[in-house]
């Protein structure tokens, strides 16, 4: 047996308490209908283990992912009929997995529906396409004698373009809304983030935001109700003085003009730092430290003039305030969650932290 490693040269600390305002303001915006919530790629790559018991706790009580593989790790916090997964079922296999755990398939074709109902049925919801031609049953479909014979929980659709201002969205909205009264689900849903932004016309009876809730703000309109959710932090591993004239990094693309205290630090384009942010800055208690050069796998050399006591072992935040993140790297807000490597080691802070550390200590 190895002794346990020192602690990671990497931290993603999760703000809870701004996970679950963002739930609960995103669930107030989704008025007269509810918010679930999307945790699908492991809550954005933020981690479920760290997110599902907030968002929970603030109220959630529907949950969604794509892969059956997502399944296990949610329901140790939430009950398996919460979920939906949202790539349906597939073969046999996937079908009698979802009767097995309990999660509801989402249906999203006639083959779909079929293998369910010769699976054993029961609860399950359907999707239908009203113009993203991706996954979704035809409109036509939805007469089909197959689906009748369905227990449908939620009837589902997914906007296009909610982001953007864009007819599409008023078209798929008046669509849905046929729709509904073609099948008897218990409830509708159409909304992902942008799409409540887009107002409660949108919201239907329950809404599926998953961006908004990690700190993504797809739509001007939620700037003001969405906290920021993921701090990363990355150590110092080294710092080091460069000579006027000394190149730093793979092909020596930022050569000193004059001597430069410099700082090594752990992340790189393994970790999900990839080499777009090349030109920007990190930070240290608020002083920016401008990125010399190129990023490597696991490292980044940093101009460390605004904070000549910087050493090893010191704390360096990563700029993660997604909206600003993306147009300095021209990654999407969903890419710079989900790209976060496993490095990581995942640190909370917020109340339900605070309260288990609490019990732990009592
Ligand atoms: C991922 C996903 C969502 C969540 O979308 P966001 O834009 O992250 O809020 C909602 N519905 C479906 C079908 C999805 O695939």
């Amino acid at each position: 047996m190895l002794p346990a490693p020192p602690p990671a040269t990497l931290r993603l600390n999760i703000d809870r308490d701004a996970l679950a305002a963002n739930w609960r303001a995103l669930d107030t915006l989704s008025r007269p209908g509810r918010a679930g919530a999307a945790v699908k790629a492991n809550c954005y790559g933020l981690g479920v283990d760290a997110c599902v018991p907030a968002l929970r706790d603030a109220g959630a009580a529907d949950f969604f992912v794509a892969h059956w593989s997502e399944v296990a790790a949610v329901a140790a916090h939430v009950p398996a009929a919460s979920i939906a997964v949202l790539h349906g079922p597939i073969n046999r296999a996937e079908a009698e997995y979802a009767r097995a755990v309990g999660a509801r398939p989402v249906i999203n074709s006639l083959t779909e529906a079929a293998r369910w109902l010769e699976a054993g049925g029961g609860p399950c919801d359907v999707m239908v396409d009203t113009g993203i031609n991706r996954l979704g049953l035809a409109a036509a479909e939805l007469a089909d004698p197959l689906i009748a014979r369905l227990e449908v929980d939620t009837l589902l659709s997914h906007l296009a373009c909610a982001d953007e201002d864009r007819a599409m969205n008023e078209a798929q909205l008046r669509d849905f809304a046929a729709l509904r009264q073609q099948l008897a689900a218990r409830r509708a849903s159409l909304a992902n983030s942008a799409g409540i932004a887009l107002g409660p016309r949108y919201a239907a009876d329950l809404t599926r935001p998953g961006l908004a809730l990690y700190g993504g703000v797809p739509r001007h309109e939620l700037a003001g109700a969405i906290r920021q959710v993921a701090f990363p932090q990355a150590a110092v591993i080294l710092t080091r003085q460069l000579k006027a004239g000394q190149s730093v990094g793979y092909n020596a693309t930022f050569r000193a003009t004059q001597d430069t205290p410099t700082a090594i630090v752990s992340l790189g384009y393994a970790d999900g730092f990839l080499r777009c942010w090349a030109g920007a800055s990190l930070a240290y208690h608020g002083s920016a430290l401008p990125i010399l050069g190129r990023v490597s796998m696991d490292m980044v050399v940093l101009d460390a003039s605004a904070a000549p006591d910087l050493r090893e072992g010191d704390w360096i935040d990563v700029p993660y305030t997604l909206p600003e993140a993306s147009a300095a790297t021209g990654l999407s807000q969903y890419e710079l969650l989900t790209i976060l490597g496993r490095r990581f080691h995942a640190e909370q802070s917020g109340c339900a932290r605070d309260a288990a550390s609490a019990k732990a200590s009592a």
